[in-house]
């Protein structure tokens, strides 16, 4: 007989201890491919333990701030190496609990890696500027300063990389933090904490709050010793957040729901082009596509995250049906071979699907792909731009005025030619427009300007009174 691990009951983490939340209610963190799998027992956490995990950080802060940046990022060296040595482990931990594929999963702690290297190298940067003063004996430059406790929200989809995404340029810049991780998928953002806890991170720099949105993520919006807010997740929650902050002017980055569009031109290398669509539309690889559990190394195509991200693409694909859409593969929930236990659904495509309809606008976040025929560039770029979001689109073309015309015309914050619609580098800006984004990113040295604010400095050694724009005469 099988035996299982026996499930582990998890904790917050806030000042350096794993306490439980002060209601004592808690939530089941349970593997999608198998929903008879529990993995483990997590926080419910509410208002009361938001509390006790941001006034940890402030604590944190007036000493971190004060630590040097490179010895700052001594410690995400080490965490990097970690992350490194227990890629395989943290691949596993993370298709257990959210289905994506193995090789996906690993993809996902890579990019974790990788986002971890590239802050600590920031470390020794976090570049300002040194400029000429108009005016004699005197400096003028600016630097950059934390924020202070930054509170941070993050989904299901990427549940090591995201956290990463904003843990690492948070950190580097002096921020501490109170993290909230998707209720889905908390035991990444258990190990990614742990791991930076073991590599020598001080008490109460990093807090993690596990819970619901509204009852553990809404405190840490509106909470006003939380200087800025990051949050990814979807257009809904993500306006909900916006209007949170508003009133007090605190700075928010929001990264929210998306609707990718590729352009295979009629001179593409169809082939790659067909690839492309197929990773990007169903975030995986392969001909014949076989779903199953993540864990099996043969598995192309994980479950959905949890029951009611099941029914949203079950309701769309009704939704397209009732549109006259022509369903050509797919549409059935998977159930067949061992499938029943978990939230699986077949890869399914719509062809002659008009851009008016609703599964050509609305983010479906499942295996559904829509085919729309176009007979010119021009047409193709206004069926592409009227999507009301705007986080990534592509060109599969040979011919360069095209590609071109496509790069610089596509309204969205990430462009790929003849690549798929996945695939961005941690090194680079990462984010969207419209209702994908708010003008901030992430990723790339444009995450450090969202994770400080700049001071700018100027230091007169004349020893007299010099006065800007007005002692314009010539003097030493
Ligand atoms: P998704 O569709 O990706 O699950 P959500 O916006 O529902 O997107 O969730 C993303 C994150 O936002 C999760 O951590 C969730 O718990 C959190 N969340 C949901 N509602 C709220 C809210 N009202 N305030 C703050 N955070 C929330």
């Amino acid at each position: 007989m099988a035996t299982v691990a026996v499930p582990k009951i998890h904790k917050n983490f806030i000042n350096g201890e794993w306490v439980e939340a002060r209601a004592g209610r808690s939530l089941e963190n349970r593997n999608p491919a198998n929903r008879e799998e529990l993995i483990g027992i997590f926080p419910s956490s509410t208002q009361e333990d938001v509390n006790d995990a941001v006034e940890a950080a402030k604590a944190a802060f007036a000493k971190w701030r004060l630590l040097p940046a490179p010895r700052r990022a001594e410690i995400l060296y080490r965490t990097a190496e970690t992350l490194v040595k227990r890629k395989e482990d943290l691949a596993r931990d993370m298709t257990r609990e959210m289905g994506k594929p193995l090789s996906e999963t690993r993809g996902d702690v890579q990019e974790a890696i990788d986002m971890t290297y590239y802050m600590a190298g920031e470390g020794r940067r976090l570049f300002g500027q040194t400029v000429p003063s108009e005016l004699p004996n005197k400096f003028a430059m600016s630097v950059r300063d934390p924020l202070g406790v930054v509170g941070l929200i993050t989904p299901w989809n990427f549940p090591m990389a995201i956290p990463s995404w904003k843990i690492m340029p948070a950190l580097i810049c002096g921020n501490t933090v109170v993290i909230k991780p998707a209720e889905d998928t908390p035991l990444s953002t258990y190990n990614l904490v742990q791991i930076l806890t073991e590599a020598g991170l001080p008490v109460g720099v990093v807090n993690v709050i596990y819970g619901m949105g509204p009852d553990a993520g809404a405190p840490l919006v509106t909470h006003a010793d939380v200087a800025a807010v990051s949050f990814t997740g979807s257009t809904e929650t993500g306006r909900l957040v916006n209007q949170a902050c508003a009133s007090s002017f605190k700075p928010c980055h929001l990264e929210m729901g998306g609707k990718n569009i590729i352009l295979v031109m009629d001179d593409a290398n169809l082939d790659l082009a067909v690839e492309g669509a197929v990773w990007g539309g169903f975030g995986t690889s392969g001909q014949a596509l076989k779903i199953g559990d993540g864990l099996d190394p043969e598995t192309e195509i994980g479950p959905l995250v949890n029951e009611t991200q099941l029914q949203t693409v079950m309701k769309y694909v009704e939704i397209g049906k009732n549109e006259r859409a022509r369903l050509i593969v797919g549409g059935h929930r998977a159930e067949s071979d061992g499938l029943a236990n978990g939230w699986f659904h077949e890869p399914t495509i719509f062809a002659d699907v008009d851009p008016a309809m609703r599964i050509a606008q609305e983010e479906i976040f499942g295996p559904v792909v829509a085919l729309l025929p176009f007979d010119s560039f021009d047409e193709a770029l206004e069926i592409a731009n009227r999507v009301k979001y705007g986080l990534s689109a592509s060109i599969y073309t040979r011919n360069v005025n095209e590609a071109y015309r496509a790069m610089r015309d596509l309204e969205t914050g990430i462009v790929y030619v003849n690549a798929p619609t996945i695939g961005a580098e941690i090194q680079l800006p990462f984010g969207g427009t419209k209702n994908t984004g708010n003008g901030h990113r992430e990723a790339g040295t444009a995450a450090i300007d969202f994770y400080s604010e700049w001071k700018t400095l100027y230091i007169d050694y004349s020893d007299r009174l010099q006065r800007a724009q007005i002692d314009t005469s010539d003097h030493t």
